[in-house]
């Protein structure tokens, strides 16, 4: 059982509830959405290589084969001497037959965030246990260009609660009526759900002053539950 794999690499956790948390980042191969604002294009591609940094913030990387194994992937990780991994993508559940192989393996070592898409449920019951924190994405058709898959993150969501997720909803001053009952409609029904809005990067390219005033009437009626975290990484210039 190999794993496809895009990069790895070492940096600051930029977004999210885990936002500052030095991790191992396992990006993988492979997702069937185009969400717009994707900033990982090579996902979609058929690519033979991956790469894998050399020297932390360096943005230097030796070339590796596209699949790893399990063991070969383990000593790859130990050799950056982290505590804390982040498997993203790309969308991880894609592959989840690796991820049940390998999971299992890394348990006691690494705290895991799992970034997700959240429309793979299937593949999220079979390995949530394994998982500390899931990232569960939102997809707003007016940010995305995809379609609602507001059944999907339901569902999801029901496998998770009340521990180990938030979602992150990236967004911008289209965000439409509709959209905004739906999003009240979830949050409503988990309340204990705590909620990133991310505004589309690069901040330049909306309309801030607007996309911020549409998240603050969730602030008004759900409270500190409700956040506004912009990627972070991007201000240090790192990956
Ligand atoms: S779900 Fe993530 S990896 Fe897939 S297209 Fe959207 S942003 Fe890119």
């Amino acid at each position: 059982m190999k794993g496809r794999i895009i990069e790895i690499f070492s940096s600051v956790q930029g977004e999210g509830l885990w936002l500052g948390i030095e991790q191992i980042f396992v990006r993988f191969h492979g997702c069937k959405l185009k969400c717009s604002y994707c900033d990982t294009p090579l996902t979609h591609h058929a690519i033979t290589k991956s790469r894998v940094e050399v020297f932390p913030y360096t943005q230097e990387f030796e070339n590796h084969a596209l699949e790893y194994g399990v063991e070969e992937l383990n000593a790859t990780l130990s050799s950056f001497k982290l505590q804390s991994i982040a498997i993203t993508g790309g969308e991880p559940l894609e592959q989840v037959e690796f991820l049940e192989a390998w999971l299992p393996t890394l348990k006691t070592q690494y705290q895991i965030l799992l970034e997700t898409s959240g429309i793979e449920v299937e593949a999220f019951k079979l390995i949530k246990q394994y998982v500390d924190m899931a990232s569960m994405d939102i997809k707003l058709p007016s940010s995305s260009g995809e379609k609602p898959y507001w059944k999907e993150h339901d569902l999801f969501l029901e496998q998770t609660l009340p521990h180990k997720v938030y979602a992150k909803i990236v967004f911008n001053e289209k965000m439409t009526p509709e959209e905004e009952g739906h999003l009240e409609t979830l949050f409503n029904k988990y309340p204990e759900l705590p909620v990133v809005f991310q505004p589309v990067s690069p901040l330049r390219s909306i309309n801030l002053q607007e996309a911020l005033l549409k998240a603050r009437r969730f602030s008004q009626k759900f409270g500190p539950r409700i956040r506004v975290i912009p990627q972070v990484h991007k201000y240090l210039a790192v990956m």
